[in-house]
């Protein structure tokens, strides 16, 4: 999502006359946007400003000025304190307000230092400009489209509801719109984003609400578009017309993202997830029943408060039970303001150390045995860009695996056929079936 805010960010700027740069030293304007989940995120801003602090200081020695941004949830649940902590922050924008970015920075220009951390009524979309044929294509052909916002679930480890905020799911017709002129200029993989994405509930044209399956099938028949893809979902908003989706949708590519952070019922239920671990066994089983090739991943927290050895052991037998493709897994990391934090019974970082190496070995040899499983296969790559080597080219599997092939520049943005000859730890070698394999495949 700070992607997705990330690239509206710029697409604002650019009608101010600001274009990007990869190279801090040249810019006038720098913002971070950033990332409040875990304590390591949030403190890693501090160590940037400190820096970024340092390079304001020796341009305005040269008489030239650079204004500093902090944007994104660290700026929401921070705010003024940002502005205390780091004298060289120009702005503070919370990710409910970046609409407002060119007036508040003109603000800054006068010298004056802001705080924008604001949860409004007005539509953020909605004031939003989109972005050009021109910054659409140079984005590549696989993008993101914002449905949801927010969330109402407040697990009890978690900052989301406090930063992002209430639930929000946005109208159709400005999904259908966006989703368009993204195709029409070149996209051809749409993955539809949300902190819960599948708790969407959009309302149409005559106000009545489409579930996120809906809102696929109907995007599915768009012309132009050849993957579809969504992400976060929340165990219990995963419904059965979604599930459902995954059968009768061929665009829908077979890989669901589905966090179930613990193994452990007791530890599930601490953490406010309010689904069992046998509930989450139940979602894979059916979603395996409509799309047998369909591959799973998730997130998981190991060492949160009171988390026994038991506990422990019962999310390395689901991880058994499951068999994930990919995944992310993280020590937890108690954020202020929520009740995790308050517990008393915080587990030792040690334990939480030598508990996460022993899931991420167990996550990491299955990923490499799935990506093992696809070499022999023929599968379908969506080509994205360039490879490393000259003559390479590079794209995704539908399973999300990255794969590189012998080939021309111009498939870039189409879908081909490829026979998988090896794997590497982090990607896939293949070979472009000719004419005649074609058909076989
Ligand atoms: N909405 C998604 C869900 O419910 O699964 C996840 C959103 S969160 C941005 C992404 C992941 O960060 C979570 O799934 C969780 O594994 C991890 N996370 C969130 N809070 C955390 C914390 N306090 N400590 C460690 N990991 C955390
Ligand atoms: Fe955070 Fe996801 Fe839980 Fe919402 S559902 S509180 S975003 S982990």
């Amino acid at each position: 999502m700070n992607v997705y805010d990330a690239t509206r960010m710029a697409d604002l700027l650019g009608r101010e006359g600001y274009t990007e740069t990869g190279d801090e030293a040249d810019a006038d304007l720098v913002i971070l946007n950033t990332c409040h989940i875990r304590e390591k995120a949030a403190e890693k801003i501090y160590s940037e400003l400190g820096k970024l602090a340092l390079e304001k200081r020796a341009r305005e020695a040269e008489g030239r000025d650079m204004k500093i941004v902090v944007a994104g949830c660290v700026a929401q649940a921070e705010g003024e304190e940002v502005l205390k902590r780091q004298r060289a922050v120009d702005l503070v924008v919370g990710p409910q307000s970046y609409h407002r970015l060119p007036e508040l920075l003109k603000q800054a220009k006068q010298g004056r230092r802001l705080t924008d951390t604001e949860f409004d009524v007005e539509d953020k979309f909605e004031s939003l400009p989109q972005p050009s044929r021109a910054q659409i294509r140079a984005r590549g052909v696989s993008a993101f489209v914002t449905v949801q916002e927010g969330c109402d679930k407040f697990c009890s480890f978690c900052v989301v509801p406090y930063t992002r905020g209430a639930e929000v799911s946005r109208p159709v017709p400005d999904i259908v719109a966006e989703t368009r002129r993204l195709v029409d200029a070149g996209v051809r993989e749409i993955t539809l984003i949300g902190q819960n994405v599948n708790a969407y509930r959009g309302p149409d044209d005559d106000g009545r609400e489409w579930s996120l399956a809906r809102l696929l099938a109907h995007l599915a028949g768009m012309e132009g578009i050849d993957r579809l893809r969504y992400t976060t979902s929340h165990p219990v908003d995963m419904a059965q017309d979604l599930i459902d989706a995954h059968a009768s949708l061929e665009k829908l590519m077979p890989y669901v993202h589905l966090p179930v952070q613990s193994g452990s019922d007791r530890v599930l239920k601490a953490m406010n997830r309010k689904h069992k671990a046998a509930d989450y066994l139940d979602i894979v089983r059916r979603l395996r029943k409509a799309r047998p090739d369909v591959a799973m991943s998730s997130d998981f927290i190991v060492g949160f408060p009171g988390e026994t050895d038991a506990d422990f052991e019962a999310t390395m037998a689901l991880v058994r039970e499951v068999g994930f493709a990919s995944s992310f897994s993280f020590k937890y990391s108690p954020r202020p303001g929520t009740p995790g934090a308050e517990r008393t019974d915080q587990i030792d970082e040690e334990i939480k150390r030598v508990r996460l190496a022993a899931l991420q070995a167990l996550l990491e040899e299955q990923r490499q045995a799935f990506n093992s499983a696809t070499v022999g296969r023929t599968v379908d790559v969506l080509f994205e860009k360039p490879g490393r080597h000259e003559g390479q080219i590079a794209g995704k599997t539908p399973y999300m695996q990255a794969v590189h092939v012998s080939g021309p520049a111009d498939m870039i943005g189409g879908v081909a056929p490829v026979a998988i000859v090896a794997a590497g730890s982090n990607s896939l070698a293949g070979r472009l079936l000719g004419k005649g394999e074609e058909a076989k495949a």
